[in-house]
């Protein structure tokens, strides 16, 4: 097996790379992409990557180096020093390399990475010659110690940085650039005085030298363990939590990048920096990223300083020509990727290196705007735009937005990061967070900057506030990956996270832990206070990648609605139609008394009464959802739940009546109580999901499919009557056999035939069943014989197949089984192969059955993107989902076509 790959050039110039950007299995995707500039003639610093397979070998095997895979590594070593005409650890002139993870999947900031390798107390002074610049040599050894220590070792990064802050104390020194080319020799003492105190002898035997452990001086040891050191962060917690986060395998691995080193600190004609070819929050076209002058590497993404824009750069003294070729370098980047990509950069002494390139996050609103740009420039095709746009990311566009009536002050304002709005509880720490979060209430995290240890905070918070960073800073890439508003950089902001406050620099107000604060990352905007937040409009964008997707697509997609703003919500979305109306929405409120009423009394007068009432009400009901669906399809699914669904719990009536017998209360209403708790516990079943519910509701109780059948009867008559063009369809649920359908598709077919005369038109309405059971996906051949449309009711088809309690999922087992990967996905959110198999089984029974069968989808799954897919596949005629999921339905079932 090949373990390593070079990339970059040779000592005589000519390309010795040996991977492509196709490799991000192996190479992981920093190594494949570093490959790939380097193969189109970008100045990538040469080096070389071990594969992500290598790691999982090195994991597997309890952290055990594959045989002969240490020898590889050597040989590319010494490659490299060839092709670099400089040895690593020299005295003279040395090598100093740096050691990055790269897993397939970007992971930004979530694994290790070491700078400065090569370093020691020989190689010091070849750098102080070579550099002529004794300060920017030490500084450069101390930070590597520093990096070193904390990375590879695991020590306290504060060891260090009190070190430094003590340095500095005692020197009368402001700022790290204060300190001396001799103060900074003498850190580099401390810090390995506190390697020495503080690295296990016992977990370090190898570096203990006479006696004491010693900071490694010999290069290929810091290598070796700082390979070992990325491999196994690809295990630590926080890379492990985004993983999960992600849905990104955990078997994948990451791999190693050993690259040369260059230096974006070597003074004013120094710089690095991070951008993107176009804007990623809302994909204008532009140059968009942060640079730091006289900085290095993660300086930027930390957002320990404040950062410049990007477009700046080439205004700049000594860095004119690397701006400008770095413009050069993005349309390269584009025009090859034939996508907005984002970049990582370093320019030493005024040449520019590239260090990095992917394809970049986007917020949903950027994806679509550079999609559609990019197809008006000839870039990708229409149906690559529909590809670019992730369905599930759609979400963040209908997410919240500050009502613009509402009135608010702006106490300050930041860099719109990632958009959206977030209103919640002022928080200063990820822990905070996560503790209100799981206390049911919201809140914003507020920091002076993120970093990978805050991301479980960042994902229980509503948004996330920064004092710091640019908009490529950790807050801001994390956010937007996570869909999540954040507002940063907004230096008024003066954070005090001891003391859990922040202050609003020349305004004299405090934010306090628990405060409520809004921001809205669509503008940068902060505020004190609860902002009323509204959902926004379709943009022009969304609506042109929809359209888009529509004419590739051939699933319908329909909503689930039960009242007439709910349809008319679906229709400004879409949708082609209700696949279902669940009519026991419309039986809450008052309609519950009178229901209840229908269901505890034995006297028939009281009974055709009540459902008189109900009659009256339906009628109305459905008036309005046809009127708002006028000339499409309405699927109305009579009665379906256990009836106790509309009564008092027993056990509640238990309490009160044991109150009202403590308080003397009064003996009638004690006696009434307690007859009404013993004829409801009579009516109570062991497993309710699974007993006198859905069709079986309409064998026992025929006056009810009766009344629902003569109010959707009457509504459509008295529409059509007005000249519109009402569809309404009557859906039967949980059929288990034929028998069932064929006796309530009786008692549908009588009364819509005595509604027609009685009303003098013409009515002509399908009746339909659900396939909710396993019996009926197997049996779907005979139930079609009596249904002119079947609707598979994936949620009832889960719980039934699986034998999960739908109502329990969450709290069971299902979460160890989805940690234990015992199941690859919750089956209740995305359909799962076996019950799959039966949709598609009584699809094609169905068309036996009926070959005119119109089959479509209803359960939750019909708004999963995944789920649409295997749909569209197995050829249903539509999906049906909740309102606000239609425009992702729309756009899967645009690329499951593709
Ligand atoms: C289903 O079971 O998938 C369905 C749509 O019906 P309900 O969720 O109302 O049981
Ligand atoms: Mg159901």
């Amino acid at each position: 097996v090949k373990r390593v790959y070079a990339f970059g050039k040779d000592a005589e110039g000519n390309n010795v790379t040996e991977g492509n950007t196709s490799m991000k299995a192996i190479l992981g995707g920093k190594g494949a992409n570093l490959a790939e500039m380097a193969n189109i003639g970008l100045p990538v610093p040469p080096g070389f990557t071990i594969t992500c397979q290598t790691c999982m070998e090195y994991a597997s095997a309890g952290n055990a180096w594959p045989e002969g895979a240490l020898d590889t590594i050597q040989a590319y070593r010494e490659d490299l020093e060839r092709r670099m005409g400089k040895r690593i650890g020299d005295a003279d002139d040395p090598l100093l390399v740096s050691v990055r993870s790269g897993a397939p999947m970007s992971m930004p900031g979530m694994m290790d990475t070491v700078l400065n390798l090569g370093l020691n107390d020989q190689s010091i002074n070849g750098l102080i010659k070579q550099t002529d610049n004794p300060r920017f040599a030490w500084d450069s050894y101390r930070r590597f110690i520093q990096m070193f220590s904390n990375v590879v070792m695991g020590l306290d990064g504060d060891l260090f940085e009190n070190a430094i802050t003590a340095m500095k104390n005692v020197r009368g020194a402001a700022s790290d650039t204060d300190l001396t080319s001799e103060d900074l020799q003498e850190l580099v003492a401390e810090f390995k005085q506190i390697f020495s105190e503080n690295v296990s002898a016992e977990a370090h035997p190898s570096l203990v030298v006479d006696g004491i452990v010693q900071f490694p001086q010999d290069p290929m040891v810091q290598l070796r363990l700082a390979i070992e050191a990325v491999f196994g962060s690809w295990n630590n917690p926080r890379a492990t939590l985004y993983r999960k986060q992600n849905k990104i395998a955990d078997d994948l691995g990451t791999a190693v990048n050993v690259q040369s080193m260059v230096f974006g600190n070597k003074g004013d004609t120094s710089a690095t920096g991070v951008a993107f070819t176009r804007n990623p929050a809302n994909g204008e076209k532009e140059f968009y990223g942060d640079y730091l002058v006289n900085a290095q590497g993660e300086d930027v993404v930390a957002g320990i300083r404040n950062t410049s824009p990007i477009a700046e750069l080439k205004h700049v003294e000594g860095l004119e020509e690397a701006g400008r070729e770095l413009e050069e370098v993005f349309v390269t980047l584009e025009n090859h990727f034939r996508d907005m990509c984002d970049i990582e950069f370093t320019i030493e002494q005024g040449k520019l290196w590239m260090l990095q390139t992917r394809v970049g996050k986007r917020t949903a609103a950027a994806a679509l705007h550079i999609a559609i740009e990019m197809e008006k420039e000839g870039l990708i095709s229409k149906e690559e735009a529909v590809m670019r746009v992730d369905p599930e990311q759609l979400d963040q566009l209908l997410h919240p937005q500050f009502d613009k009536n509402a009135d608010y002050d702006v106490i300050a304002k930041g860099l719109n990061a990632s958009p959206g709005a977030a209103v919640g509880e002022a928080v200063f720490s990820a822990a905070d967070a996560v503790a209100c979060a799981e206390a049911g209430r919201k809140c914003v995290l507020v920091r002076w900057e993120t970093n990978p240890d805050d991301l479980a905070g960042m994902i229980a918070a509503e948004g996330i506030l920064t004092s710091h960073g640019g908009k490529t800073s950790h807050a801001a890439v994390i956010a937007r990956g996570m869909g999540a508003p954040c507002v940063c950089g907004v230096e008024a902001l003066k954070i005090d996270a001891e003391r859990k406050q922040a202050v609003v620099a020349g305004t004299g107000i405090v934010i306090r832990e628990g405060d409520m604060i809004s921001i809205d990352g669509t503008t940068g905007t902060v505020v004190l206070g609860a902002v009323e937040l509204v959902l926004p409009e379709m943009t022009g964008d969304l609506d042109t990648i929809l359209e888009w997707a529509d004419e590739f697509r051939t699933l319908g997609v329909r909503a689930n609605a039960d009242n007439p703003e709910d349809a008319q919500l679906s229709r400004n979305f879409g949708a082609e139609g209700i696949g279902l109306c669940r009519t026991e929405h419309m039986f809450l409120g008052d309609r519950k008394r009178i229901i209840q009423t229908f269901i505890l009394n034995e006297d028939e007068v009281v009974r055709e009464r009540a459902v008189g009432e109900l009659l009256e009400a339906q009628t109305g009901d459905f008036l309005g959802m046809f009127r708002a669906m006028d000339g499409l399809p309405v699927i109305v699914r009579l009665l379906d739940p256990p009836l106790h669904e509309f009564l008092e719990s027993p056990r509640a009536l238990d309490v009160e009546i044991a109150r009202l017998e403590a308080t003397g209360g009064d003996k009638e209403e004690i006696a009434r109580k307690r007859l009404l708790m013993e004829q409801i516990d009579g009516m109570s079943e062991a497993n309710p999901m699974l007993g006198l519910r859905g069709c079986r509701l309409g064998i026992v109780y025929p006056i009810l499919p009766t009344m629902q059948v003569r109010a959707i009867a009457t509504a459509c008559a008295q529409l059509k009557k007005e000249g519109l063009d009402p569809k309404p369809e009557i859906m039967i649920p949980l059929v288990s056999v034929t028998a069932e359908l064929e006796k309530l598709r009786r008692v549908a077919e009588d009364v819509i035939a005595q509604v027609a005369s009685e009303e003098g038109v013409e009515l002509d309405i399908p009746v339909g069943t659900m396939i909710e059971l396993p019996r009926a996906a197997v049996t779907a051949d005979e139930i079609a014989t009596q249904a002119d449309f079947f609707s598979f009711g994936t949620n009832d088809l889960t719980q039934t197949t699986f034998g999960f309690s739908r109502d329990d999922v969450e709290a069971e087992f299902v979460p160890q089984y989805l940690a234990e990967r015992l199941l690859p996905f919750n089956p209740f959110a995305t359909i799962d192969p076996g019950v799959a198999k039966l949709v598609k089984m009584g699809v094609e029974l169905g068309h036996k059955g009926n070959p005119d069968l119109v089959c479509g989808v209803c359960g939750e799954h019909g708004g999963d993107p995944d789920s649409v897919r295997t749909f569209h596949q197995i050829g249903l005629d539509y999906v049906s989902c909740s309102p606000y999921r239609v425009p992702l339905a729309r756009l899967a079932a645009g690329q499951a076509a593709l």
